[in-house]
Order: structure tokens, then C-alpha cells, then sequence
């Protein structure tokens, strides 16, 4: 165990206490970031449902000064207190979800059947009732499940892995903020050029298709748009610049810089991508 673990068992520690998790939930909801709103110490205390100031005063000390700053006479909750509000939120729902099987709106690359998707136990599972090989599985927060029709789900999933990509695309980590760095690219074992990256701050490490660092460039989204397809939309995989298709390879004698096609329907556009993560066109 380092300093960090201990400090990062602490931080849930303070949060292990239903009282302040309540005062730090009023807080999130009564001040806004954008005009440095703060709440005074009697409405806190009375919105919680506090009598007793004395104990109302020892959590809210507990909470300061990581999850609760104190300014111009009044509490907010800082930037930490917040984003630990939207976790606690986001598995709030823990009672266990009808799984919900069904069919969804696209389409398997390989058959052109409709795929078939389920919700259960907090993990999505979308496959193809013939075998072909699109398999995904990732785990949905059960906030977002919660009301939604398996076919939300699964659209909130392509997005979502669309904006864990598109993040580390710009160097930032999808699970902590912090930074994350292009380690190198590398020959995977089929042969295609993949793109490894690790966040400096916490467990968070991706290896991706060099095509999936550029779906998001606005030349793709552009290119895809005046053919009809929201590439904003579309499973990663299905991307045949950023599938097992992908012809991404290295500008001659410069193993930093990677250059690949993307192409629809006779239309095409080049990209370089660098080892800082930036892309562009040539
Ligand atoms: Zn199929
Ligand atoms: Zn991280």
C-alpha cells in the first residue's frame, strides 16, 4: 500500500456517512460553478435536517476541504465533491433490472441480420443470433439503464465508447481526467498498426486501432456526413478504417507518425496521426 491508497480509502471513508453524502447532494443541486453560488451554514444545516448544529458542523468538517469548499460566508461543493456526487448517482439504482433482451436497431456487418442485445446484472451484451463475430459486452451505470428500452441502451453504449475514445484521442483519461500519454504504436498479432496509451494518474491503459484516434477529426465526420452516415452513431467496429480492415502503416523510416486512408464510396481522405496524439490531414 502507497500514500495514495491511504488517502484514496480516506476520501471514501468521509463519504461513508449517509449525513454527508446528503449535505454534499444539496450542496451539487443548490450552487451552480458558473456563478460561484454558495449556500450559508443555517439553510445547509435545515435543508439536511439538522437540529443539532454541533454534529451538522462535525460532518461538514469532514467533508472540507476536499469535497466542500468554504467561501464568501457560504459552502460549495468543490470540483472532487462533485464529480464523487455524479459516481454515488450513476450506481444508485442497485436493485437488481429486469434483463431485457431484444432486438436492436443495427444491423451485423457480416449477415445484415438485426443484432440482438441484452441488459442484465449492469452489463449489456450485443451479438448476432448467427454467430458472426461482433461481440461486445461493457458494463451501463444503472442510472442510465433505469427507463430506458434496451435499444437506449445500446445507443448509449456506442457513444459512450465513442467518448472513452474520443478522450483518449485528446491525451485525457476517461476514468480519472488525468493525463494520458502515447506510449507507442505497435504490430499486433494480426499484423495491423495498434496505438498504446496509459494514463499517468490511475490504472487506465488502451490499446486501439490507429483508425479509432480519428473517427471524431472533423474531416471523418464530414466525409462520412455527405454520404449519409453519422459516424457518431456507428459501432467502432463497423468503421472499416478502424476494424481489423484497417490499412493504418508508418510514414516511411519514421516509426512516430502513422498515416492512414479513410475512404466511402470512391471519397477519400488522408491522415497523419503523431505520437502526441495529433492528427491531421494531408
Ligand atoms: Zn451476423
Ligand atoms: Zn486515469
Amino acid at each position: 500500500m502507497s500514500d495514495r491508497d491511504t488517502d484514496a480509502a480516506d476520501a471514501f471513508d468521509v463519504l461513508s456517512d449517509a449525513s454527508r453524502v446528503a449535505i454534499l447532494r444539496e450542496l451539487a443541486d443548490r450552487t451552480h460553478v458558473v456563478d460561484e453560488s454558495t449556500v450559508e451554514f443555517s439553510d445547509l444545516r435545515r435543508a439536511v435536517g439538522f437540529d443539532d448544529a454541533g454534529r451538522f458542523n462535525y460532518h461538514l468538517g469532514k467533508l472540507q476541504d476536499q469535497f466542500v469548499v468554504k467561501r464568501d460566508g457560504g459552502y460549495a461543493p468543490t470540483a472532487v465533491g462533485l464529480k464523487a456526487i455524479g459516481s454515488i448517482e450513476s450506481g444508485t439504482y442497485t436493485a437488481d433490472l429486469e434483463p431485457r433482451p431484444g432486438t436492436v436497431d443495427y444491423d451485423c456487418p457480416a449477415c445484415g441480420d438485426q443484432l440482438a442485445a441484452t441488459y442484465e446484472n449492469q452489463v449489456v451484451t450485443v451479438e448476432c443470433e448467427n454467430g458472426d463475430d461482433v461481440f461486445v459486452e461493457t458494463s451501463v451505470p444503472p442510472a442510465t439503464a433505469a427507463g430506458s428500452t434496451i435499444q437506449d441502451i445500446v445507443s448509449f453504449v456506442v457513444g459512450d465508447l465513442q467518448r472513452d475514445v474520443e478522450a483518449v484521442a485528446d491525451g485525457v483519461c476517461p476514468i480519472c481526467s488525468g493525463s494520458m500519454e502515447l506510449e507507442h504504436f505497435e504490430r499486433a498479432d494480426d499484423g495491423h498498426l495498434r496505438a498504446r496509451s496509459e494514463c499517468l494518474s490511475c490504472w487506465m491503459a488502451a490499446e486501439l486501432p490507429v483508425g479509432a484516434l480519428v473517427v471524431r477529426h472533423p474531416a471523418v465526420v464530414s466525409l462520412y456526413y455527405d454520404h449519409g452516415v453519422d459516424v457518431r452513431r456507428q459501432f467502432l467496429t463497423d468503421l472499416e478504417f478502424v476494424g481489423a480492415r484497417g490499412d493504418a502503416e508508418f510514414v516511411a523510416d519514421d516509426q512516430s507518425v502513422v498515416e492512414l486512408t479513410v475512404g466511402v464510396e470512391g471519397d477519400e481522405v488522408t491522415l497523419r496521426v503523431h505520437e502526441d496524439f495529433t492528427v491531421e490531414t494531408t
